[in-house]
């Protein structure tokens, strides 16, 4: 590596010129200025600092930012950070209470001293902390942020935006009371979602109906209710037995007012749910075998059996048998009715014989997937046996038979009222009659758990009595957020669907704590708002944050200078009321309420939301729902750019891994260069890209060759000495190489396909740079560097998004006054592209492989190589089966055929073996070489290979080049060779 490339003091001095220069600060251009693009990604939270997992999202925005301002935009690209929430308040309780793990990562993976760490026992002081550190690894990595938008979202102003978005929603009836279920930390009595748990999972759960069925033992007959929780009322009508786990403690208990048996575990989440348990006494699984239980649809008398799948923590703990089609209760039958041990330890008698012992599964639904009596046993055999083992085969099996029965099942005669109703209705049907008549109620349940809050406590659903909601469930809210995806551009183009998906399936949502940073509920401060719900619109709030920070308003009330209401959020933001009254209202000059309103009306929409994939399913659909419900259409967002994580050789980063690398030491260690393209290089955007340090080291190495070759060729100095270059073959060729690889790469850029865009920039232009000083050193050509220098020119402006600090560095060495940020973007001139110069040194790379695999393959060392070009008849001829070709024949009869119909060709007839070779010659040549070739009427072989004499002497042992025409009657040809010449593959001869 060169000791003359100081890599962290090029990073200062570019941070601080574009600091000086005020390059990334975007204001409004006036009249018939740029046109605006506004890129935004998801703020970070400050609770840690950056490690190279962040850093890929924040990166892949900032190259599309940069693209765009060198493509002419007006780019606005700004940052805050999110305080809102309980993670940093969690935080701070761990500090105070000297919480071990915790500690460790502070020192070993963040080194943090004890005096900064002892600090953060004020929750604000960690957030502030990690605040600065992730803005100085913005800026160290080149990030072109304008940073006076900055801002935080405890700042006084920005509670104020988003007093005014909550009560413009609830205006707008999108903010309901209610009692809904929500994911729930019992420790911090408060709702919990995706970022309040550990390893981000939202909390999710399912709605079951809970069956009462009646039962006792014989002093008090039928008392007892023992309630079933299912997915499927519907098959009520199957229930044959009852399971009970005998190795599981139930409890008996008051619940409502109802004497329930219920497992231990069942009872605390009832209390979860709002019921009032109070608890008697236990009863052991075992004791309830043998009791029989009364069905509430038809009264049926079941009887209680024991079963080891039953779960205390799944349901109640108890469970009604379907076996006709429930896979788990066929099998659990099928076990018990051959497990006689089993039966005489309960003292119960259940077989297969024709007698009152006969449990017979009870078929109630029909579907065409399901012929036999027994549908569950046929969707056990259905799967595949030798596959998974027992219990993924019965998973299997229940849920391809839940799914089949629901779409396509039909109930049968045997279900009362029901009989001849599809499932998917009978379902809901059976459930209301069963609620109605009081003989049933609704249990929720996680169906990820366990779900662990980050204070460690396990999460429960809670059924929130009159809680604040985002009314996600509103239909016309739903419909338009769909209208809006439907115009978006979201990359990459597969994860509509998603958005779709999500869209749909997204119910109510609590949208306030009890505790945590943030903005109060206007209209009831016991709650603070939470952090997914006041993150959605904040991208509006970077116009006005630039005149809080420049302090031509105020939020704090409390200096008497401004008293901004949502008079003031309702003009700059939509455009109603007036100025002068938003003037008069809040006290602002109404010149500057007019600017923001100007500079909102610019600046919006947003054009580019970029974020990780993790984020669909909750902020970035959120985000499109709240635009659509506050915005106008045409403020709608534009642009959702999602991207896939980062892998660390490999492996998923995680702390028990040890592979987490904070970002500012990678930068440190590596360069922001580096670590910016080896986040990006290896995967397009929605993979897993796979950051390793054999990439850091060969982008280091292709970065140090740029400079290199700025020093050697393209320095200010020396390019004053060499004002132009002569144009040889090699020059042409490489400057229309050049024209090719700006087209391939803005279309790349265009597309947001990074990975290609940097192959393009960093690896196929070096190819051609390395194949042109080959050339010209053969040549010992010394004026290059006119060429080099238009070559170095284009490679580093599209090297400038990714490589910001290198690019800058060399672009200054070639004697540019201004910044690259704002320099343009490549245009490809066709006027250079230049086919004769391509065909020319394809044939050329072609001849010297062909020459060095003769020599390897003979094991010759040559001293003299003859080089005979094919006679131009046969060009004529090559030329009519490639229009053929083109043409899309490919039957060589036919095609011989026209050859001899026609005079100039018809000499085909004398060689039909040759013509039928230039067939398999085009056939195996590059698409782009058979078109370009059609195009091709000057092109002369004889004068390409001349050119190219030395090269191939060089390249093959020193050896003398000759080179002669097929047709030439003074060529040397002891063996023959020259009649086997066609075109574009001359014949060889070496001694
Ligand atoms: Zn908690």
């Amino acid at each position: 590596m060169s000791a003359r490339v100081d890599w962290n003091s090029i990073e200062s001095k570019w941070i601080n010129r574009w600091e000086e220069q005020r390059i990334f600060e975007a204001d409004p251009d006036s009249g018939n200025g740029r046109k605006k693009y506004f890129v935004t990604v998801a703020y970070p939270y400050p609770n840690s600092p950056q490690h190279i997992g962040h850093g890929r999202t924040y990166t892949l925005a900032d190259v599309h930012a940069r693209y765009m301002r060198m493509k002419g935009y007006n780019v606005l690209f700004p940052m805050g950070f999110h305080y809102t929430g309980t993670p940093i308040l969690g935080m701070s309780r761990r500090v105070a209470a000297g919480d071990a793990e915790l500690m460790e990562t502070f020192h070993n993976v963040y080194k943090l001293s004890d005096d900064v760490i002892a600090t953060f026992v004020e929750p604000v002081k960690i957030a502030s902390f990690f605040h600065h550190e992730i803005k100085r690894g913005m800026k160290e990595m080149g990030y072109s942020i304008d940073w006076r938008r900055e801002f935080t979202t405890i700042d006084k102003m920005y509670s104020k935006f988003i007093s005014w978005q909550f009560r413009t929603l609830r205006k707008k009836g999108l903010i309901v009371q209610g009692s809904h279920p929500v994911g729930w930390c019992p420790r911090d009595q408060n709702p919990v979602s995706q970022h309040d748990t550990i390893g981000d999972v939202e909390p999710d759960f399912n709605e079951y109906t809970l069956i009462k069925f009646r039962s006792g033992d014989k002093e008090d007959d039928n008392n007892i209710t023992l309630p079933a929780a299912t997915l499927r009322p519907e098959t009520l009508f199957g229930v044959t037995n009852m399971w009970v786990n005998p190795d599981v403690d139930y409890v008996l208990a008051q619940v409502d007012g109802e004497k329930w048996i219920i497992s231990k575990e069942a009872a605390r989440k009832l209390e979860f749910l709002n019921h009032k348990v109070e608890i008697i006494k236990t009863v052991k699984g075992s004791e309830m075998i043998g009791w029989n239980a009364t069905n509430p649809v038809n009264n049926a008398s079941v009887p209680i059996y024991p079963a080891s799948f039953v779960e205390a923590d799944s349901g109640t703990g108890i469970v009604m048998s379907v076996p006709a089609h429930a896979p788990y209760d066929y099998q659990s039958l099928e076990d018990l009715k051959a497990d006689k041990k089993l039966q005489q330890k309960f003292h119960i008698s259940v077989d297969d014989d024709d007698n009152n012992n006969n449990v017979r599964p009870i078929k109630i639904i029909e579907s065409e997937y399901y012929t036999s009596d027994i549908p569950a046993a046929e969707a056990i055999k259905q799967v595949d046996a030798s596959g998974p083992n027992n219990r993924e085969r019965l998973e299997k099996a229940t849920s391809d038979l839940y799914s089949r029965e629901f779409y396509k099942g039909i109930m049968m005669h045997n279900t009362g009222r029901f009989a001849g109703m599809a499932v998917a209705v009978a379902k809901n049907e059976v459930k209301q009659d069963v609620m109605q008549s009081g003989m049933a109620d609704t249990m929720y349940e996680l169906v990820n758990k366990p779900v662990k809050c980050r204070c460690g406590a396990e999460c429960v659903v809670k059924l929130l009595n009159d809680q604040w909601f985002l009314n996600y469930s509103n239909k016309e809210w739903k419909r338009l957020t769909h209208e809006c995806v439907s115009k978006m551009d979201i990359v990459p183009r597969d994860i509509r669907q998603e958005f779709d998906y999500v869209i749909d399936w997204l119910r109510e949502r609590a949208c306030a704590r009890k505790s945590g940073l943030g903005t109060k509920l206007p209209w009831d401060e016991e709650w603070t708002i939470e952090s997914l719900s006041d993150s959605v619109i904040y991208m509006a709030y970077y116009i006005i944050a630039k005149y809080v920070n420049s302090k031509a308003i105020s939020g704090d009330d409390d200096d008497n200078k401004n008293n901004i209401t949502d008079t003031f959020f309702d003009y700059v933001l939509l455009g109603t009321g007036s100025a002068d009254q938003v003037a008069k209202e809040c006290r602002i000059p109404a010149y500057t309420v007019q600017q923001i309103r100007k500079e909102f009306s610019y600046f919006y929409p947003v054009d580019s939301r970029h974020s990780g994939r993790d984020l669909v399913p909750n902020h970035l659909t959120f985000f499109i729902f709240n635009h659509v419900a506050i915005f106008d259409k045409k403020n709608w967002p534009r642009q959702i750019v999602v991207n896939g994580s980062v892998l660390m050789e490999g492996k998923k980063m995680s702390k028990s891994l040890g592979n987490i690398i904070p970002l500012r030491a990678a930068i440190r260690e590596h360069g922001a260069d580096t670590i910016r393209l080896a986040m990006l290089v290896s995967a397009e955007i929605l993979q897993d890209a796979d950051f390793s340090f054999d990439t850091v080291r060969g982008i280091r190495l292709k970065l140090l060759g740029i400079f290199e070759m700025a020093e050697k060729y393209c320095s200010s100095s020396s390019l004053q000495q060499q004002q132009a270059t002569e144009q040889q073959l090699e020059d042409k060729w490489l400057v229309s190489r050049l024209q090719r690889t700006i087209a391939e790469t803005s279309a790349s850029m265009d597309r947001l396909r990074i990975r290609e865009a940097i192959h393009h920039t960093l690896y196929s232009l070096d190819q051609d740079l390395q194949w042109y000083l080959k050339r010209a050193a053969a040549k010992r050509r010394e004026n290059v560097s006119g060429t080099l220098a238009q070559f170095l020119s284009v490679q580093v402006r599209m090297l400038a998004p990714f490589a910001p600090f290198t690019a800058e560095e060399v672009w200054e060495r070639m004697g540019n006054r201004q910044s690259i940020t704002i320099a343009c973007w490549p245009v490809a001139d066709e006027g250079k592209i230049d086919i004769v110069a391509e065909e020319s040194e394809f044939l050329i790379s072609s001849l010297l492989a062909d020459l060095q695999n003769i020599i390897k393959v003979t094991k010759m060392t040559p001293t003299k190589i003859v080089i005979y070009s094919s006679a131009s008849w046969k060009t004529q001829v090559y030329k009519a089966i490639l229009a053929n070709i083109l043409e899309g024949r490919i039957n060589f009869g036919e095609i011989m055929k026209r050859l001899i119909a026609n005079p100039e060709t018809a000499k085909a007839k004398t060689d039909p073996k040759l013509a039928q070779k230039m067939m398999e010659d085009i056939l195996s040549a590059p698409l782009e070489a058979r078109s370009r070739r059609l195009k091709l009427t000057e092109f002369n072989e004889v004068t390409a290979i001349y050119d190219a004499q030395s090269l191939l002497s060089a390249e093959i042992n020193k050896a003398q080049i000759v080179i002669y025409s097929e047709q030439d009657p003074t060529k040397y040809d002891p063996k023959s060779r020259a009649k086997s010449a066609r075109p574009f593959k001359p014949a060889i001869y070496i001694e």
